[in-house]
C-alpha cells in the first residue's frame, strides 16, 4: 500500500488554488477516472475515490485548512470512533486489527474491500436428528428454517414504498470512506464502510415500517427435505439455495443439513453392515437351532445357527443389511452370538449334565465318569 498522496497533487493544482480552481481540477480528473468512462485502467476506480476524497476535503474550507495545517493527519478516525453497527451485508469482519494486519502483509488491497455490488447468501447449517429406521430407509421430512429475507413491504430496498433514496453526502455514493489510523506499527490508512450509510452509498430517508430500513426479515421458513435411504450420523445434505438471500440482487446461500442418527435400542451400524447380538443357550449352541432376528421396518430374518457355535462367533447375512447411498446394494446383517448358562438347575438337568460328562469323559479316556461309579455303588 502506497502512502496516502498529497490531495493538492492528486488534483494536480498548486497549494494556493482557489475553490474554482479546485473544481475545475475535479471535474476534469472525475470525467477521466470515472469507472463507468475508464474501464480499461484497473486503478480507475481506486483513483477515482482518491479524487473524491481529495476533493471532499479541499472543496470545503474547514477541512482544507485542517489540511493544510496536519495533512492526512487531520482526519483521525478517533474522531468519529463508535463501531460499525454491522451485522447485514458481512461487513462484520472488517475494521479494526484485520485491515492493519491486511495492510502490512499485503492482503486484499483496501479499497477493494468494501463490496458495494451483489453479494451471494450466507450458506446456512442445521442440524437434524433422525431414528435409526429413518437413515436406514430414508424419508421425507418438515423442517422449519429460521432465516432472512427479503422483505415483502420495501422489495428488499429498505425504503418505505413510494419514499426516495438519496447518494449519501459523506461518500458520495461510493460507500466507504478513508481514513488514516495511529497503529504501533505505524500510520495506516485505511478504508472503511461509510458509517452513515453503512456502505449502501444510498441514504433512505424514509425507511420502511417493517424492516426498519434493512430490506430483510427473519422469518421461518417451511421445507420438505429428503433424506435418502442410507444416510449415516454426521452425513452432510446440501439444499442449493435455501441458504440466505443474496444482498444486492446476488444469489442465495446453500443450506446444508448434517444428519444425527439417534441410537437403536438394538441394532447398530458399521458403515452398511447391520450389527445384533443375539443369545442363545448353551444347549442351543451345541446342538445348532434356528432364531428369529427381528430387523427394521417389521421386517425378520431365521437364522440359522450351527451346531457347536461358540460365544463371540459372528454369523454373517449378505444384504439384510443397510442399503447403500448411491446405488442398489446392500451391507450385511451381522450376528453376534452371545451363549447363556444356566444360573439355577433342577436336579433331573443336573444329573443329565453329569451322564453327558461322564460321556464326555468316557469318549476321551475309556474310564467310566463319577456318575456311573455312584449308579454303581449304589447298586
Ligand atoms: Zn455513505
Ligand atoms: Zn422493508
Amino acid at each position: 500500500m502506497a502512502t496516502k498522496r498529497d490531495f493538492y497533487e492528486l488534483l494536480g493544482v498548486s497549494k494556493n488554488a482557489t475553490a474554482e480552481e479546485i473544481k475545475k481540477a475535479y471535474r476534469q480528473m472525475a470525467r477521466k477516472y470515472h469507472p463507468d468512462v475508464n474501464r480499461d485502467d484497473p486503478d480507475a476506480e481506486e483513483k477515482f475515490k482518491e479524487i473524491n476524497d481529495a476533493y471532499e476535503v479541499l472543496s470545503d474550507d474547514n477541512k482544507r485548512a485542517a489540511y493544510d495545517r496536519f495533512g492526512h493527519d487531520a482526519f483521525d478516525p478517533t474522531r468519529n470512533a463508535g463501531g460499525f453497527g454491522g451485522g447485514f451485508g458481512g461487513f462484520g469482519d472488517m475494521g479494526g486489527f484485520g485491515d492493519i494486519f491486511d495492510l502490512i502483509f499485503g492482503g486484499a488491497s483496501a479499497g477493494r474491500r468494501t463490496r458495494t455490488g451483489p453479494q451471494r447468501g450466507a450458506d446456512l447449517e442445521m442440524r437434524l436428528e433422525i431414528n435409526f429406521e429413518d437413515a436406514v430407509f430414508g424419508m421425507e421430512k418438515d423442517i422449519e428454517l429460521p432465516r432472512v429475507e427479503k422483505c415483502e413491504k420495501c422489495n428488499g430496498s429498505g425504503a418505505e414504498p413510494g419514499s426516495k433514496t438519496k447518494s449519501c453526502p459523506d461518500c458520495h455514493g461510493s460507500g466507504q470512506v478513508r481514513s488514516v489510523q495511529s497503529t504501533p506499527f505505524g500510520r495506516f490508512d485505511t478504508v472503511r464502510p461509510c458509517r452513515r450509510c453503512h456502505g449502501e452509498g444510498k441514504i433512505i430517508e424514509n425507511p420502511c415500517s417493517d424492516c426498519r430500513g434493512v430490506g430483510q426479515v427473519r422469518k421461518t421458513r417451511k421445507l420438505q427435505v429428503r433424506i435418502p435411504a442410507g444416510v449415516d450420523s454426521g452425513s452432510r445434505m446440501r439444499i442449493q439455495n435455501e441458504g440466505e438471500q443474496g444482498i444486492r440482487g446476488g444469489p442465495p446461500g446453500d443450506l446444508y443439513i448434517i444428519i444425527l442418527v439417534r441410537p437403536h435400542p438394538r441394532l447398530q451400524r458399521d458403515g452398511y453392515n447391520l450389527i445384533v447380538t443375539q443369545s442363545i443357550d448353551f444347549v442351543q449352541a451345541a446342538l445348532g437351532t434356528q432364531v428369529e432376528i427381528p430387523l427394521l421396518g417389521g421386517a425378520s430374518h431365521t437364522l440359522n445357527v450351527p451346531e457347536g457355535t461358540q460365544p463371540g462367533d459372528i454369523i454373517t447375512v449378505r444384504g439384510k443389511g443397510i442399503p447403500h447411498l448411491h446405488s442398489h446394494r446392500q451391507g450385511d446383517l451381522k450376528v453376534i452370538i452371545e451363549v447363556t448358562i444356566p444360573k439355577r438347575l433342577s436336579k433331573r438337568q443336573k444329573e443329565l449334565l453329569m451322564v453327558f460328562n461322564d460321556d464326555s469323559e468316557e469318549e476321551k479316556t475309556g474310564k467310566k465318569g463319577l456318575f456311573d461309579k455312584f449308579k454303581d455303588a449304589m447298586g
